[in-house]
């Protein structure tokens, strides 16, 4: 995907998420007079980041931090490090990640973050004055109690060192609670890095047998190579699937017998990209969608699962590794084609689990072993997916539409007994 057409596709992904509140609306009863509350975000704040660059000018960026709603408890969402952020795009991410907590019954509400800049094209110190400022700027509304943000698409733990150490420089004292997808050392949680893959994982196989596909038997095509969708192409090709083709901003692979996905991972650490591991299996890029494979798992970024592509997509599982990837018309038609969807709101919320834990054992200052943090996630994505399972069976409605039921009842209910200040 180029530049432009990324652009144009993610002005729409808060109108995506609006459509997809349409869809459950009907589904809500006496609740749909409260409805309204996940319509707008409650805060969205818009910063400048000055940063001194290496060679002494200033360059400003613009970021931002939104908070969905707040009303099951605080803020929990990542921070977005890419040239093509906005508040549009900003504002999407944070609601769904209102949906997501609630859907999975995390003690928190939903937020987002993300400064428009191409990490890339910075050295290492020029991000971390990045970061720092950009911390300094939101400092007022973030914190342990407040917003606590976590890595996304262009941060990773060492962003996350340098923002709690920002915020605790100004707090005075250390906050190691005021971020998650920090490195271990300093507080952060055992599995996390893996967490999110492996939750696409355990999501995905639990609805393969709902749906009585032999994972063993499975031919899997992954979009995205980044932390959450190499981490699901390996877990997928250890149960003994045939993942067939990987996509990444660099290339895309297909080898018919199945990639060597720890092989691929060597090279990705060391190249940083896919491209060049083996040029002689690399296609074009629209063509990734033509492969025939059991299991889908877009793991990049949102809006790529357009209607073109649902009529035409040869398979029976998509399992969302990302955030919407999927725009609502598309749904509708995967729908049509009996085309199993794990929702993005589900299938991607085992990095926010581990999240979740990674907040407790700071605030306990109390840490778990990583067989803890595993069994612990595999129990709460377990339990979320049957509920939501059973819901879309209940109502006879898809998972997407399921998940949002279940999440938006609950929300809905919090928000009816709090009450509307000031009353
Ligand atoms: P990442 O930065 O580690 O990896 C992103 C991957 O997408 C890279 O392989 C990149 O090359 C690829 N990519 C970028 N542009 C592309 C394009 N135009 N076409 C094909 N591939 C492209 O990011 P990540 O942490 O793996 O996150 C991926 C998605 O999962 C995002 O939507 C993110 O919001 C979502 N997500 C991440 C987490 C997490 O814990 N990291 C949790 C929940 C959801």
């Amino acid at each position: 995907m180029n530049q432009l057409s990324y652009v144009h596709q993610h002005q729409s992904a808060w109108n995506n998420y609006l459509s997809q509140l349409d869809r459950v609306a009907p589904y809500l009863g006496e609740l749909i007079d409260q409805l309204d509350t996940l319509k707008r975000p409650k805060r969205a704040l818009i910063v400048n980041v000055p940063v001194e660059m290496d060679d002494g000018t200033i360059q400003h960026f613009e970021g931002f931090r939104v908070q969905h709603s707040l009303t099951r408890g605080p803020g929990k969402g990542g921070v977005r490090y890419h040239p093509c952020v906005d508040l549009n795009e900003v504002m999407a991410l944070s609601a769904w990640m209102t949906i997501k907590c609630a859907a999975i019954d995390l003690p928190f509400g939903g937020a987002k973050g993300g400064v428009r800049v191409d990490p890339s094209a910075l050295s290492e110190r020029e991000l971390e004055r990045l970061t720092r400022r950009y911390t300094a700027e939101i400092n007022n509304v973030i914190g342990p109690q407040k917003d606590i943000p976590a890595p996304d698409v262009g941060t990773n733990a060492q962003v996350m060192a340098w923002m709690m150490d920002t915020y605790s420089m100004n707090a005075g004292t250390t906050v190691t609670g005021v971020v998650t997808g920090k490195p271990v050392h300093l507080g952060g949680s055992l599995g996390r890095s893996k967490a999110t893959g492996r939750g696409v994982f355990i999501t995905g196989t639990e609805i393969a047998k709902k749906i009585q596909l032999d994972i063993t038997q499975a031919k899997v095509c992954v979009q995205g190579f980044g932390n959450v969708g190499s981490e699901a192409a390996f877990l997928f090709a250890q149960a003994g699937a045939k993942v067939i083709g990987i996509q990444d901003h660099s290339a895309t692979l297909y080898q018919e017998n199945g990639i060597d996905i720890g092989a691929l991972q060597q090279y990705q650490l060391i190249h940083g990209k896919i491209q060049g591991y083996s040029t002689s299996d690399e296609i074009e890029a629209p063509q990734f969608w033509q492969i025939s494979a059991e299991i889908f798992i877009p793991a990049a970024l949102e809006n790529v699962i357009t209607v073109d592509i649902a009529e035409k997509i040869q398979t029976q599982l998509i399992l969302e590794g990302s955030n919407g990837p999927t725009l609502a018309e598309a749904d509708d038609i995967l729908a049509k084609r009996q085309i199993t969807l794990v929702p993005d709101v589900i299938c991607n919320a085992g990095g926010v689990t581990v999240s979740y834990f990674e907040w407790v054992q700071d605030l306990a200052s109390f840490f778990w072993s990583e067989d803890e943090i595993n069994q612990r996630m595999d129990r709460i994505m377990r339990h979320a997916i049957t509920a939501v399972w059973e819901k879309a069976t209940a109502k006879n409605c898809s998972l997407r539409t399921a998940a949002y039921i279940v999440a938006c009842e609950r929300i809905l209910i919090a928000r009816k007994e709090r009450g509307t200040y000031p009353g």
